[in-house]
């Protein structure tokens, strides 16, 4: 019986308010639950106090409000806190919170392994294992707005952790939804970031649904580099990411992130840094550099210090903001890609 139970947190408010019309219920019986469930972070039914017994009853024999409890909770050295959750088929997903000075960041996973074998990334090299639910999605966000080792607030969600958001369209659409809805979680849309590793057509069509910001994981200035580390790169080549980018709605003084992994020998050089700020041209973005954070399954390297800020100081000069990720949580495997769900 409890399989067919479904999970309210799979549902932003207006698939809500459909069930519960359909259920015969009043319409605001919906807006109530939504609220009860992120304003209040309740996970079952009969503590539901707006709602009248028998129809707590009833949801209880329903319907279930999921929650996550990690396995496990890593503190690096810097104040990063890796969590590792347990998913109901035992499978694994990571999120990772990132201190700042008086906020914190949350980065989020959308899959269970990834299916775009970026050649750099470890999570890349566990392969596909499945799509995370949107309730899957949106637990890791509660849990960790739950338990901040911090009085400060959990500013901005980063969905950079495990998996390509946009292969896992649907889910990822319903729970930048509940994301972003005031009786939601309420963060602001300036606050939530979607990294993709460039699928256009989704790319595209969730910029109409939903207004977010966007990182796009460029690192290369031409194909032929490009189709070496991101076999992506061969369906959506530089030309059509960029074209797509010149279409997306943009806010005024808003810009593209772009993303760009520096690995030694491979895209890193000065004349790849000029040929980046030609392709560039036009496109309002600031550019943040990664450099590459190593792993036992790769031989790549990063660059030395020096030639990540030659490479830096030529984009500036041509105009650019660009900053350069350092990357935190390194020595328990939070860092990007660093995260295999172990
Ligand atoms: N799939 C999405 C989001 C998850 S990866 C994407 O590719 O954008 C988040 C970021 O981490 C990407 O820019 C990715 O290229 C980067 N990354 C992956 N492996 C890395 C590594 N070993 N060192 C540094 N950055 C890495
Ligand atoms: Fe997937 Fe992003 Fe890793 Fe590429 S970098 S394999 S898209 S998670």
């Amino acid at each position: 019986m409890s399989k067919q139970r479904i999970d309210v947190k799979n549902c932003p408010l207006e698939e809500l308010e459909i069930w519960m019309t359909k259920l015969g219920e009043p319409r605001y019986r919906a807006r109530q639950l939504f609220q009860a469930i992120y304003s209040q972070g309740k996970t079952d039914f009969f503590s539901i106090s707006t709602f009248p017994k028998a129809l707590r009853q009833r949801l209880s024999e329903i319907a279930v409000i999921s929650h996550f409890t990690p396995k496990e909770t890593i503190t690096a050295q810097d104040g990063t806190v890796k969590f590792l959750f347990s998913l109901n088929d035992k499978k694994c997903i990571e999120s990772v919170l990132i201190p700042h000075d008086g906020y914190f960041t949350l980065c989020i996973s959308t899959q269970v392994g990834c299916a775009q074998g970026c050649r750099f990334c470890l999570t890349g090299k566990m392969g596909f294992k499945r799509h995370l639910s949107t309730a899957e999605i949106v637990n890791q966000v509660v849990y960790a707005k739950r338990h901040l080792p911090q009085p400060w607030p959990l500013r901005n969600i980063v969905l950079m952790g495990m998996g390509e958001p946009l292969h896992n369209y649907e889910n990822t659409l319903k729970a930048i939804k509940i994301l972003l809805h005031p009786l939601g979680l309420n963060f602001s849309h300036r606050r939530v970031t979607i990294s993709t590793v460039g699928l256009v057509p989704q790319m595209l069509k969730m910029a109409q649904a939903v207004n977010v910001s966007w990182a796009i994981s460029l690192h290369a200035p031409d194909d032929e580099t490009r189709n070496l580390i991101v076999p992506a790169n061969k369906r959506y080549p530089l030309k059509e990411i960029l074209n797509a980018l010149k279409k997306m709605p943009l806010p005024p003084r808003k810009r593209f992130t772009i993303e760009y992994v520096l690995l030694k020998d491979i895209n890193s050089s000065l004349d790849q840094a000029k040929k980046l700020a030609q392709i560039l041209r036009g496109i309002p973005v600031k550019i943040n550099l990664i450099p590459f954070n190593p792993h036992p399954e790769t031989n790549f390297l990063p660059p030395a210090p020096e030639e990540i800020l030659a490479f830096q100081q030529t984009l500036q000069k041509a105009g650019y903001t660009v900053t350069i990720r350092q990357s935190k949580g390194a020595d328990t495997g939070a860092a990007c890609g660093q995260l295999d769900g172990k």
